[in-house]
């Protein structure tokens, strides 16, 4: 077992050992936040047909050469074209059809004139503006060509997509299959939250910020429960999540006389890759998978319930974007001025968690305050974590450091823009 990674080695150890999962099909409908396997290729042509963009009158644009305020040109109507409409005749010199929105543009006509720029007497109309040839008209696949690959591989499926796939005609879709992680918490003093707590009991909550976490970026979280501090119970535990894709514990991973963690993985045949990461929080992290490849990858994750959250972000999120197809696997990272010095000894790195300010176009970092591994309540408050380099021990006032955002509210807007 490898011991004392720097993150950057034990995030790239975990990455190097975690493929994108197969395929599956989908109802488009249900595909919102799902990553395409393979290129959409259009089979058609978007929009179909050449159309009209405006209410009004389609035209030979000829026949208005020279048409103005002061030479008004009279057209005969001879159809009219609704939305959906097929054409019925063709359009011929001196002759207009009445036209709508988004109605197929007559043969014989080439041009479109306003309707604001026209006035209706009977079965004929006035024109008084020179309208050149295309004017007003979509053409046939001037969107899309047949053939045209309009989403790429790797692709996230958001409301436009979607509304692309609808326009394709897709009513199902291949995408890569969502990562169905087993999530399991360890420990004898810990009690479910609606079970009364005596004694020394700790109400667990890292099962339900880590599951949480898991539906915010589309896995599936399957809950086993709170193993209790025996290798027997740990071993029941772990059996009932070996065939998820990932495994995630946390808690008895460290260096007590009751974390069985460890070797109850390696009892089931699971090879422990490292424990330990140079890293605050957070140090005691195991990752470990199965020589056959057929067995989840493992996260065993330190108890505390900033370090369990601080290592799923460092480590287990990465991996599960990947799993899912994503192109890019990180949180978005901002370069933030320092508000307050920070400190700390050489040799491992810090993610102090820090709130975040705009001011003047600068985004500006102070810390949450109390950093302890079990002060949970700073992780809410924090809206992102700041990276501290490992052999750096000071960051003065006024400084610059890499910021992973955590809070996508940040990105929200007090303003619209416009
Ligand atoms: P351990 O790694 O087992 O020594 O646990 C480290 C600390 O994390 C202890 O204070 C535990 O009580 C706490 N802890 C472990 N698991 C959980 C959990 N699921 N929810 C909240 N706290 C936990
Ligand atoms: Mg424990």
């Amino acid at each position: 077992v490898r011991t004392g990674l720097s993150p950057a080695e034990a995030l790239e150890t975990i990455l190097d050992a975690t493929r994108p999962l197969g395929a599956e099909t989908v109802a488009a409908r249900d595909a919102l936040g799902r990553v395409l396997v393979e290129p959409v290729v259009s089979d058609r042509r978007l929009p179909p047909a050449d159309n009209s963009a405006m209410d009004g009158y389609a035209v030979q644009s000829s026949d208005l050469a020279g048409a103005g305020p002061e030479n008004r040109v009279w057209l005969q109507v001879v159809c009219e074209m609704a939305a959906g409409a097929e054409p019925s005749r063709s359009i011929g010199s001196g002759e207009a059809a009445r036209i709508f929105t988004g109605a197929p543009i007559p043969p014989g006509a080439d041009a479109v004139v306003r309707q604001e720029d026209t006035t209706r007497d009977g079965d004929r109309v006035e024109i008084r503006v020179a309208t050149p040839a295309h004017d007003n008209v979509r053409d046939a696949g001037e969107d899309v060509q047949v053939g045209d690959a309009v989403l790429a591989a790797g692709t996230r499926l958001g409301s436009a997509q979607l509304g692309v796939l609808a326009s394709l005609g897709r009513a199902v879709v291949s995408v890569h299959q969502r990562p169905r992680v087993a999530i399991l918490s360890g420990g004898d003093e810990l009690v479910e939250p609606d079970r009364g707590v005596a004694g020394g009991g700790i109400v667990s909550s890292n099962s339900y910020s880590l599951a949480a976490h898991c539906h915010e970026i589309g896995a599936e979280p399957l809950y086993l429960g709170i193993a209790r501090d025996t290798p027997e119970d740990l071993e029941r535990h772990f059996r009932a999540g070996l065939s998820g894709h990932v495994l995630v514990s946390s808690a008895g991973v460290s260096v007590g006389d009751r974390d069985y963690v460890r070797p109850v993985l390696e009892k089931l045949g699971c090879e422990l890759v490292f424990w330990g990461v140079e890293m605050k929080p957070g140090y005691p992290l195991a990752f470990g998978r199965f020589p056959s490849s057929t067995g989840p990858l493992v996260f065993a994750l330190p108890g505390n319930p900033v370090s369990a959250l601080v290592t799923f972000e460092q480590f287990v999120r990465p991996a599960l974007r990947k799993m899912m197809g994503h192109k890019s696997w990180y949180r978005p990272v901002v370069q933030a001025r320092l508000a307050e010095p920070l400190r700390k000894k050489a040799g491992r790195l810090h993610f102090v968690r820090v709130l975040l300010e705009r001011v003047e176009g600068v985004i500006v970092a102070r810390a949450t305050g109390n950093q302890g591994s079990g002060v949970l309540s700073s992780m809410t408050a924090a809206q992102g974590l700041l990276v501290f380099p490992a052999d750096a021990t000071e960051l003065r006032e006024g400084d610059t450091a890499s910021v992973q955002v955590l809070d996508a509210d940040f990105f929200e807007s007090a303003s619209p823009g416009f």
